[in-house]
């Protein structure tokens, strides 16, 4: 598997969706290659503040959120004061 494959399957990945079969290419290359393990993590990142900057501001933030993570978070929300 290339590092091209790797980005097309990487939301599938991340949803859970993808086969045994390419997931397990897909395990085998990140274990060889930092820059996709790189490239996993940030998009995992991504989805988890897209997923946690829609929570309503009344909500309080999991507790189980790192403070790294909602640091971020409460950066990435222009215009809120
Ligand atoms: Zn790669």
């Amino acid at each position: 598997m290339t590092c091209r494959e790797i980005a097309q399957f990487l939301m599938q990945y991340t949803d859970g969706e993808l086969p045994w079969r390419p997931r397990a290419m897909f395990n085998l290359h990140l274990t060889m290659c930092s820059a996709c393990r790189r490239y996993l993590t940030s998009y995992e990142l991504t989805v988890e503040l897209a997923r946690l900057s829609r929570t309503p501001d009344d909500e309080p933030v999991p507790a189980s959120a790192p403070e790294e993570l909602v640091r971020a978070i409460l950066a990435s929300r222009p215009g809120n004061p």
